[in-house]
């Protein structure tokens, strides 16, 4: 390892040992590694991964250590020297855990699932796996539609995880569970409440469903939700990255789930229901975590944070704490209509990075048909609000090809975005309008899993009218890159016949998918 890493581009991705990484003996100790199916500097922003590396580290009995996926200079490297990949905290090959948890947070990381565990030289297929291999477990919220998967993993577990992972836990230091062999030790954990073992399960003939093979056996998996948000689930002191990460500041969670219910919106079910912490403890979190970290901006974060019910409050007792130390505070995105004067003040201390809205629709008939409860008002009053407070800079979310969409519907993004624009110039040159267009991908487990969704051509012409209409110097507009929403689009509601497109991906050499220099539509299209 010693002679390969001076040769790759970023070694701080593949040598732990950060602040707040936790190190303790293997022996005579469950062992888990946490595997993000992406780069080091994706996964180590991922809240869910702090969560449940410290979760699992309560336990004396237990240790937890990290993996990502290798970056294409180290996997050449890897198998030439065929090294196999390790863990960050002790370089041990993942091969020899007890258990290899993967988070998966999107549906093109299914493909890092795989670029791990063959790097591991740990079997693809489940049912080639040996006595001692590891468990292979996955979590998070791409995985929903578990289908897509099957074949690759040992066993699922749907919804929240803090719980869970004490449950396995439980289990594994059993003697039951150490004396028995794999099938045996699947068996017991496929009790927990949320897991899914497909191994357990097949395709009854003549119908979509899935049965039980064995007695006892659960029919219906339930989504875990964990209720209440305990004070200890959330590190004091979190890990912080060697490297620089997507999100460089401190992550705090002050609500899980979300008061809406946009028909689009995959999280907004997964997350049921809304779950908000108590202020004091946040606070308590927050205080701990800056002495602990030195991070300079603080992100409160939710699926939807200015629905917190105690937003105004908070903001203000930790105005009031964090002045002297010159932190900012960010909020990942406003719900226009609920943002209040005292709001914008409190986040008027901070550094004005900028204030994201998600309209998503530019109509009110559509926004109507997503059960998106924003109005045209709302957007153009709070943009005003926000320019005539010294925001510089608004950017707005839309999705095109949603269900009943029409040329209307596009024009009417145009038109929003112009009424925007209006706005911002009357308050002076400096303001700008960040736009991002997203197509409409249509999710499992949401009311609209069912719907169509529209193919590259239609959204390309949709992305060439948005160009057309939206020339301004002050608008900067940005489009999701198309092709891979249509990827994204097959595999989230696939069956498990596309294992095998993913073992073609694999097989091809094509690693990273998510990142569009390595993202190639033509080998996908040929895998398919
Ligand atoms: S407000 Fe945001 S998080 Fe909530 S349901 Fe709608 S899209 Fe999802």
């Amino acid at each position: 390892m010693n002679e390969i890493l001076p040769l790759v581009q970023k070694p701080g991705r593949y040598i732990g040992n950060e602040v707040g990484a936790i190190h303790k003996d293997h022996r005579d100790r469950i062992k888990f590694c946490l595997c993000f199916p992406d780069l080091y500097e994706i996964g180590m922003s991922n809240l869910g991964l702090q969560i449940i590396y410290h979760r699992i580290n309560r336990h004396n009995d237990a240790l937890c250590e990290r993996a990502f996926c290798a970056a294409p200079d180290l996997e050449q490297l890897l198998i030439e020297h065929n090294i196999p990949l390790w863990s960050l905290e002790t370089f041990t090959p993942l091969k020899d855990f007890d258990f290899l948890g993967f988070s998966v947070g999107y549906e093109i990381a299914y493909c890092g699932v795989l670029d791990i565990l063959d790097l591991a030289k740990i079997p693809l297929s489940c049912s080639s796996r040996k006595e001692d291999d590891p468990i292979v477990i996955t979590g998070g919220p791409a995985i929903l539609n578990p289908e897509p998967l099957v074949d690759f993993i040992d066993v699922f577990f749907l919804g929240d995880g803090e719980e869970a992972a004490d449950e396995i836990i439980a289990i594994a230091r059993t003697n039951e569970y150490k004396t028995n062999n794999r099938r045996g030790r699947l068996r017991l954990l496929s009790s927990i409440s949320g897991s899914y073992v497909p191994s357990f399960y097949k395709i009854s003939p003549g119908s979509a469903g899935l049965k039980p093979m064995e007695t006892g056996i659960a029919e219906v998996i339930k989504i875990r939700s964990v209720l209440p948000l305990k004070n200890e689930y959330y590190p004091a002191l979190p890990i912080i990255p060697n490297i620089e990460t997507v999100h460089d500041r401190l992550s705090i969670e002050i609500m899980r789930g979300c008061p809406r219910g946009c028909r689009f919106c995959q999280a907004g079910y997964q997350y049921r229901p809304r779950r908000e912490r108590v202020i004091d403890d946040i606070i308590k979190q927050i205080d701990e975590s800056l002495e602990h970290t030195g991070y300079e901006e603080i992100s409160l974060l939710s699926l939807s944070t200015t629905d917190y019910s105690g937003l105004e409050k908070l903001l203000s007792r930790l105005n009031s704490s964090l002045n002297q130390n010159r932190t900012s505070i960010a909020i990942p995105s406003f719900r226009p209509g609920t943002i209040s004067m005292n709001i914008l003040n409190a986040l008027n201390n901070g550094r004005k990075t900028g204030l994201t809205f998600a309209p998503e629709a530019g109509t009110q008939k559509l926004r109507d048909v997503i059960n998106k409860d924003i109005t045209e008002e709302e957007i153009l009053s709070t943009s005003v609000t926000a320019f005539a407070h010294g925001w510089d800079n608004i950017k707005l979310y839309f999705m095109i090809g949603l269900p009943t969409e029409t040329e209307e519907d596009i024009d009417g993004i145009i038109n929003l975005i112009r009424k925007v624009e209006e706005a911002a110039r009357q308050y002076g040159r400096r303001k700008k309008i960040g736009v991002t267009i997203s197509p409409f991908v249509p999710k499992p487990m949401t009311p609209f899993q069912w719907e169509r969704q529209i193919g590259l051509e239609e959204i390309l012409s949709k992305y060439r009218m948005l160009q057309r209409g939206l020339k301004s110097k002050i608008i900067d507009l940005r489009f999701h890159h198309a092709e891979s929403s249509i990827v994204e689009g097959v595999l989230s509601r696939s069956d498990r016949n596309i294992g095998n497109v993913l073992i073609a991906i694999h097989n091809s050499g094509l690693r990273l998918q998510a990142w569009s220099e390595y993202f190639d539509y033509e080998r996908w299209l040929q895998a398919f």
